[in-house]
């Protein structure tokens, strides 16, 4: 149980609502920052304006799946003001106060230094990772249906990449009879593609295998579609990107030349919500708990 815990909760989108309940259901004393268009109640949290939060009072805050731009902003979509942390209100809160995010960057990195606390990137961890390549692989499924028009089944797809969403996202591809190739640079990986009954490729080699596909689906998080690969893919071919933003498609070139490129980030948010939450809710109320 985590009661007697005070927990800010800042931003978000419908995922934040699966942990809230969570962590809700486990008595822990919550603030609800950006939620003030939000009309559920929930036992235990309050909805508060940024300004208003007691910081040193605070045992953990919980940032968005996004965590917060360049100038400190956190997105929110249930409210219409903006929310802004600065450092101060990091140095305010008591040594063990933990900030968990899902990704990060320079400048969230920078508070917490400057405030000497832990921060926790849900993103990174494996088991996040592994169960979010669900929905993930589901939504690249979605989108591939949406943006073709040809069956999965039977189609030529290319998977770039055999990490935790490779690996989901090829497998899913495979069970719905499409033909899978799955680009990797380390032969155990190209082992374990053979393993799973697809073919491998070694992606010094992409431009000669993505020649002849119909769905590309990248995973890996830098330039990997350059264009001399794009220009000798087929026209009709439908990139999927799922790296992370900007993507590792020359998308520029993929446009002059007429062919459909999509990045598309935050896939689990868009497509299941409620299970991308429920994901972080139980890996964060572990976490908490064990704090
Ligand atoms: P990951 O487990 O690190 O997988 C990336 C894979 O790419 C690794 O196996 C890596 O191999 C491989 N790789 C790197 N450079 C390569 C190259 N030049 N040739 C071949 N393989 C290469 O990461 P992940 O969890 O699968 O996530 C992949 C990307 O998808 C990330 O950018 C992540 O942020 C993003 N993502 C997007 C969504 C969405 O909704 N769009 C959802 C979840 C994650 P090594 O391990 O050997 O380096």
């Amino acid at each position: 149980m985590l009661t007697g815990k005070v927990i800010v909760v800042i931003g978000g989108d419908a995922r934040q609502l699966e942990i809230i309940r969570k962590l809700s259901t486990l008595d822990a004393k919550l603030s609800l920052v950006g939620f003030d268009q939000l009309d559920d109640g929930y036992i235990g949290a309050s909805k508060q304006s940024i300004d208003d939060v007691k910081w040193n009072k605070v045992d953990a805050i919980l940032l968005p799946v996004s965590g917060m731009n360049n100038e400190g902003e956190i997105e929110t979509i249930f409210s219409n003001e903006k929310v802004t942390l600065t450092p101060e209100m990091f140095r305010q809160t008591p040594q063990h106060c933990t900030i968990f995010s899902g990704i990060t960057n320079d400048t969230l990195n920078h508070y917490v230094k400057k405030a000497k606390r832990r921060l926790v990137k849900l993103m990174d961890r494996d088991d996040i990772a592994i169960y979010n390549s669900i929905p993930t692989a589901e939504g690249t499924i979605m989108m591939a249906i949406q943006h073709t028009d040809i069956t999965i089944h039977s189609a030529c797809v290319a998977v770039i990449g055999l990490g935790r969403v490779g690996m989901s996202v090829a497998r899913t591809f495979d069970a719905l009879g499409a033909n899978v190739k799955v680009g990797a640079n380390e032969s155990h990986q190209l082992a374990r593609i053979t393993e799973m009954g697809l073919t491998p490729f070694h992606t010094d080699h992409l431009k000669e295998e993505l020649a002849d596909v119909d769905i590309c689906i990248n995973t890996v998080p830098e330039l990997i579609i350059t264009a001399k690969v794009l220009a000798e893919m087929p026209l009709h071919a439908l990139i999927i990107d799922l790296a992370s933003k900007p993507g590792g498609t020359d998308f520029r070139y993929a446009e002059k030349r007429g062919m459909k490129a999509l990045l598309a980030p935050g896939l689990p948010g868009i497509v299941a919500p409620k299970t991308a939450g429920k994901i972080l809710a139980n890996v964060l109320s572990d976490l908490l708990q064990g704090d």
